[in-house]
Parts: C-alpha cells; sequence; structure tokens
C-alpha cells in the first residue's frame, strides 16, 4: 500500500446519512486518498465532499461485487462499509461475499463510525503499509479429479453403533 490508499465506501440508504456525516468530519483526510464507492453512495459523497470519486454500479445492481472484483486484484486497501445490520436487502448475499472477499485478502474493514474513526486516525494511513497476503497457493494446487480419474467409492457411512433414546417426558 503507497501513502495515497484506494479506499472504498459502500453505505446502505438508513446509514447513508451517518457516512456523509463522518466523511464530511474527515474532509480534509479523506480527499488525500483515491476514493471508490457504489452508486448512490458516490454520487452523495462527491457532491458533499466537492471531491471526485470513482462511482461504481449501484449496490445492488452489482456494486458491492465490483468492490469485490477490484479487492481480490488487489486494488482496493481499505473499505468503509457502513451496512444496515436492521433490514434485509434486496442483495444480501452481495454483501456477505464483500465482507467476505475482504477478509480474504487481509483488507482492514469498518462497518460503524467508531471503527472508521479508528481506521482513518491510524498513523498507518500516512505511511506505506506492507499488508500480509494470505498464502492462497496451497488452496489454489488442491487436487480435483479429472474425468478421466475414477472418483473414490462414496459409499454411505455404516451405523457401527445403537444408540438408546430416552423416552421423553
Ligand atoms: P448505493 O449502494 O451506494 O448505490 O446505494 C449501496 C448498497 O446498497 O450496497
Amino acid at each position: 500500500m503507497d501513502i495515497t490508499k484506494n479506499i472504498a465506501l459502500v453505505a446502505h440508504d438508513n446509514m447513508k446519512r451517518d457516512l456523509l456525516e463522518w466523511a464530511a468530519y474527515n474532509r480534509a483526510y479523506l480527499i488525500e486518498h483515491n476514493l471508490f464507492a457504489t452508486g448512490t453512495t458516490g454520487k452523495l459523497l462527491e457532491e458533499e465532499l466537492d471531491h471526485p470519486v470513482t462511482k461504481l454500479q449501484s449496490g445492488p445492481l452489482g456494486g458491492d461485487q465490483q468492490i469485490g472484483a477490484r479487492i481480490s486484484e488487489g486494488n482496493i486497501d481499505l473499505l468503509i462499509f457502513f451496512w444496515d445490520p436492521l433490514q434485509t436487502m434486496p442483495h444480501d448475499t452481495d454483501v456477505k461475499a464483500l465482507l467476505r472477499i475482504a477478509v480474504v485478502w487481509n483488507v482492514p474493514v469498518a462497518c460503524n463510525r467508531a471503527s472508521a474513526d479508528f481506521l482513518i486516525s491510524s498513523i498507518l494511513m500516512h505511511e506505506p503499509y506492507l499488508r500480509q497476503l494470505p498464502d492462497h497457493e496451497t488452496y489454489k494446487q488442491r487436487s480435483i479429479p479429472r474425468i478421466s480419474e475414477k472418483p473414490e467409492e462414496q459409499s454411505p457411512k455404516p451405523i457401527t453403533e445403537a444408540v438408546e433414546l430416552s423416552p421423553v417426558e
């Protein structure tokens, strides 16, 4: 990670105000970095900060997945993701996938204002940082049987022990 970081920001509708307030308060720090966001969050941030933000698709239309893809390509250094803990989203699976891929690639994530405060005020924001990348080689080299190979017999496990159930009282 360079001194200038690539920061992705996403906020669900009920959390947008929170994110905008946080971003406005931290404007001086944020504008030193490259900002990326899902569509609506990005539009609002751009207006609030009066600073360019790379806007991807709106979250439910694939924006979360676009950020996830950038994370797996090594192009996002930090994720500020104010997801709504009190509402089910049509793209819940994408939300989960984004949080998951950030963990897979050891990307720092803040999901609320306090965590975001701690991240943005970290001394590491002003320095290059060597983010340890997990070693996924073993996983990538795992053996998968080819169609020419006979898969191992998948017989059901024999029951070796009978279990006596106690009567319900
Ligand atoms: P939005 O998407 O910024 O386009 O509203 C956020 C989300 O719901 O993931």
